[in-house]
């Protein structure tokens, strides 16, 4: 059997283990191995990375402790707007939604909008059109409301700013931890696919999108050189087109994985302010997982490695 491998994050920024409760570090521990095993499931069976990357982040969609889908952060007017996108190595399609609301799971509708639609990026209430057009499933209000995003946003109000869901300093408590989700995975075809998915940052105004949603900022899948899902300071990585800059270093200047990753993450975006990380794989299976910030939730597996989940630096 030829080699497949997966790798998830939850988000990055200052995660610190002086802050973090016991029971909440096996919370997050057993959601990244729950969402890697739904990943890692797909793989086995011989099944399509798009498939894996898709139901992985479903998962992590599905669980309140990540900044996605349920647990998506409240923008400055109370809502949910979510971001999301996907995108195939093999030839190159990609799909991404930016600001829907309601909608139960912004992976699922952004794999809809790269399969069922001639575009790649929807946004707003033509998204949710689309999303009723295909009957994708949608949740009420109440299913987005969590009790400690609300307290989020009510401490971001305060200081007039907009925050990056782990940005630990501007919270009191330590609990208050959560974060962007991705995906990238390699099938035993040989094909790569990456994805993201996130309810941007806390309190944000004027239907801000970061960068996500964005092919080749966020997320970016070719099996030539890389599949790459990002988390941080999306003003940084939209600035930095930092997927796509990742996948060029490796096209036009024949960096390995590892180089470029390093080079982009931990030199080119230091250098700008921009704080964060991602997740990276190839099509021969190497994995990396460099971030700059004091911690991201991550896990990787493959078919010949065993299950690494990593929280701190
Ligand atoms: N990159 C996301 C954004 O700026 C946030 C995150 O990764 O937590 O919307």
């Amino acid at each position: 059997m030829s080699k497949y491998a997966i790798a998830i994050h939850g988000g990055a920024g200052t995660i610190l283990q002086s802050t973090m409760t016991a029971e909440k570090e096996i919370a997050y521990k057993t959601a990244l191995q729950d969402a890697i095993e739904a990943g890692e499931a797909v793989l086995k069976k011989g099944g399509s990375s798009l498939d894996a990357v898709e139901f992985a982040i479903v998962s992590l969609e599905n669980n309140p402790l990540f900044n996605a889908g349920k647990g998506a952060v409240f923008t400055h007017n109370g809502k949910n707007e979510m971001d999301a996108s996907i995108m195939y190595g093999k030839d190159l399609t990609a799909g991404a939604v930016a600001g829907v609301t309601n909608i139960k799971n912004p992976i699922s509708l952004s794999r809809a909008v790269m399969e069922k639609s001639d575009h790649v990026l929807l946004t707003g209430a033509g998204a949710i059109d689309f999303a009723k057009k295909i009957n994708a499933e949608f949740a009420d209000d109440d299913y987005f409301f969590v009790q400690m995003r609300y307290e989020q946003l009510q401490k971001a109000k305060e200081s007039d700013s907009m925050i990056l869901d782990h940005t630990e300093d501007k919270f009191e408590n330590g609990e208050k931890k959560f974060g962007t989700v991705g995906c990238v995975a390699l099938d035993i075809h040989g094909n790569i696919a990456a994805g993201t998915s996130t309810g941007g940052m806390t309190n944000k105004k004027f239907g801000r999108v970061g960068d996500s949603p964005v092919i080749g900022a966020g997320t970016y899948a070719n099996n030539n050189t890389c599949a790459i899902s990002c988390t941080g300071h999306g003003e940084f990585f939209l600035r930095s087109v930092v997927a796509y800059d990742i996948s060029c270093l490796m096209e036009y200047k024949g960096l390995t994985l590892k180089q470029a990753c390093d080079f982009v993450v931990m030199d080119k975006l230091v250098k700008i302010g921009g704080e964060g990380g991602l997740i990276a794989l190839d099509a021969k299976g190497n994995i990396e997982l460099p971030f700059n910030s004091e911690g991201m939730y991550r896990a990787k597996k493959s078919s010949d490695s065993e299950l690494y989940i990593g929280i701190y630096k």
